[in-house]
């Protein structure tokens, strides 16, 4: 059976303040805003997060996105192994630190716009981190900043002056985008030249246009390189222990794939010990279109052929690249225009049914000769919220609305995925079927046995006769 021991040892901590067990697996074991560490670490929600690696679901875990899931890596145990090391560790032992939006860039791919902090976040950041240190300091590996860039928030750099390891194995990793990574800022955390160093920098293109388009307008590419050279140089005087460039494989930079990892793989100045490939993925926020024109990997886009083309070369075969899945071809997704039309359709259908009949109770009645009568919706989209206001008008019973995180109360109550029970509703009716094999797989996952369906299946004419 696969295994992962992430969550039996790992941590993740987004800027919400939450503790998951990791980047790809989407569950909140506590938040760091009300809880201590410990408390968090051992807590139910833990164990529960535990459990979906040892029933073999991995419920939570993003399939794309985890690196590896998308590259296949998990191994593969007998029952005696897993039981072995399926324990968890004391404390968290690989701590990513990923709380903090402050970034002196603004990449296409992560954000729309650059981040600016609101009264009070600097100083609640520094409580947490405060809060932090010891843990990190117990720590065996620490990762930061997963989310924005540690050398743009001084708070961090003050972290690293005050960071000393208990442990000799100590390894920390620096994901930056390089700009800062200067001969001064290394000089004020150099001392950690002592534990194992990790640096990973992001440079999206090598081309000046297209970096500065995808760091939204930012001309820091030269920049970017000439402190690259003095990580280069850190690294073969080996005061750091690992170099890695990463690329963000998407629409504007697929083309540069070759060039790129000849650059990296071999040139004097920027020699790294790993390139990393990785395909862009939708994190959450990325509007659905944007991602749709980024998304390469689909075999709709109409970059798709050419990007074909670029996964044949050479250079893939290449000792230090680590592909992250780019040979991972996703599902065939239309635009999501073409969604628009569809709702269109189904406004009209809604509005003028045939029956003669008020929207609402048009509405209600296909809800309930398909769904039952109490259900729970899922969303988030205007033409969502349209239908949400109308169904509100049916006495269809709305039990709650799905989520992916957040649990409110409400006149609607949202519930997330990770605390949704089989029992809360007949159905679900998706009102945003976009990502609907998604959520599928996801409510399957939960136990959730009963129909998901959304409004085109619901309002389909041959479906109502079968019932
Ligand atoms: S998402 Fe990946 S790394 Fe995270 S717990 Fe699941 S399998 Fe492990």
């Amino acid at each position: 059976m696969k295994f992962c021991e992430r969550p039996f040892n790992s941590i993740y901590l987004p800027p919400s303040g939450e503790v998951w067990p990791c980047a790809w697996m989407h569950f909140v074991m506590g938040s760091l805003n009300d809880q201590d560490l410990d408390e968090i670490w051992n807590s139910d929600a833990a164990k529960a997060a535990r459990e979906t690696i040892l029933d073999g679901s991995f419920a939570f875990c993003r399939k794309t996105s985890c690196q590896f899931i998308e590259r296949g890596t998990l191994p593969d145990l007998s029952e005696e192994e897993i039981k072995e090391r399926a324990v968890a560790a004391e404390s968290p032992e690989l701590i990513t630190v990923a709380n903090d939006k402050i970034c002196n860039i603004a990449c296409t791919t992560c954000r729309t716009s650059l981040f600016c902090p609101e009264e009070g976040y600097r100083e609640k950041l520094d409580v947490m981190l405060e809060r932090l240190l010891p843990v990190l300091n117990r720590a065996k590996h620490v990762d930061l900043n997963g989310y924005g860039e540690f050398l743009a928030n001084p708070s961090f750099v003050k972290l690293l002056e005050r960071l000393r390891p208990e442990r000799e194995d100590f390894q920390i990793t620096f994901e930056t985008n390089g700009i800062l990574f200067d001969e001064e800022h290394w000089a004020k955390f150099s001392h950690l030249q002592d534990y194992y160093l990790n640096v990973v920098v992001t440079i999206n293109s090598l081309r000046r246009e297209t970096y500065q388009y995808l760091t939204g307008g930012f001309d820091k590419l030269e920049q970017a390189l000439n402190n690259l050279k003095f990580l280069s140089r850190l690294r073969r005087e080996n005061k750091i222990n690992w170099l890695m460039v990463t690329m963000v494989v998407q629409d504007s930079n697929f083309w540069e794939i070759p060039e790129y990892v000849r650059t990296f793989a071999h040139s004097e100045d920027y020699e790294a010990d790993q390139i990393i490939l990785k395909p862009v993925y939708n994190w959450y926020g990325m509007k659905h279109d944007t991602y749709w024109f980024k998304n390469i990997l689909n075999p709709l886009h109409p970059y798709h052929k050419a990007y074909l083309r670029i996964l044949e070369d050479d250079c893939w075969k290449e000792p230090k690249v680590l592909n992250w899945g780019c040979h991972n071809i996703r599902e065939a997704r239309l635009h999501p225009l073409s969604h628009e039309q569809i709702n269109n359709q189904l406004l009209l259908k809604i509005y003028e049914n045939d029956k003669g009949m008020s929207p609402e109770d048009y509405l209600g009645a296909a809800v309930k000769r398909v769904c039952g009568s109490r259900i729970g919706v899922y969303g988030e989209d205007e033409f969502s919220q349209a239908m949400l206001r109308l169904l509100q008008k049916t006495d269809v019973e709305l039990a709650f609305r799905l989520t992916r995180f957040k649990d409110e109360e409400g006149e609607i109550p949202t519930i997330s995925l990770q605390n949704l029970r089989p029992e809360m509703a007949d159905a679900i009716l998706m009102l945003d079927s976009y990502d609907q094999a998604h959520w599928t797989d996801n409510l399957r996952n939960r136990k959730f046995q009963g129909p998901i369906v959304n409004l085109e299946e619901l309002l389909n004419e041959d479906k109502e006769n079968k019932q």
